[in-house]
């Protein structure tokens, strides 16, 4: 996803574009707002321009291979977690990576999804979804390997 696709927020595409060009990027951010708001997007867009190989002046290249990657949510440094809970397809200890092919496919359609909108694609009736430790765990593999 490239900034030009994400809706609105001029100002902070602008401030996050400015960290990158002054390598003041900081290791962990949170993007927080309503539902709806795009900051999803904004996030995934920004992470894209990060690792993008070939950087124009205010976005992602869009066609280097990591840029392509992003696009299909697949490159080995974006990792996604999100409420999950049983359904008819996971039956124990539910972690974001089980319903990982249907978020991207879900997200690259749509990344303004809410939360209520997810819950029924995975179909999980009226249970709430939640974030695990389990799924603590697996995060913690996933950074460990990949050498902070
Ligand atoms: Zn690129």
């Amino acid at each position: 996803m490239q900034f030009k696709e994400v809706v609105g927020h001029h100002k902070i595409k602008e401030k996050l574009i400015h960290t990158i060009k002054g390598n003041r990027v900081s290791h962990a951010q949170l993007f927080l707002g309503s539902e709806g708001s795009g900051n999803l997007a904004l996030a995934i867009a920004y992470a894209q321009y990060v690792s993008c190989e070939n950087k124009q002046e205010n976005d992602s290249c869009g066609v280097c291979p990591s840029c392509i990657k992003f696009q299909k949510l697949i490159h080995p440094d974006l990792h996604f977690v999100y409420p999950v809970s049983t359904s008819k397809t996971v039956k124990k200890d539910p972690v974001s990576d089980d319903y990982i092919t249907l978020w991207r496919e879900i997200i690259i359609e749509n990344p303004y999804i809410n939360q209520n909108k997810w819950y029924e694609i995975i179909d999980v009736e009226n249970k709430q979804g939640i974030i695990s430790k389990n799924e603590s765990k697996e995060i913690l593999k996933k950074t460990e390997s990949q050498n902070f």
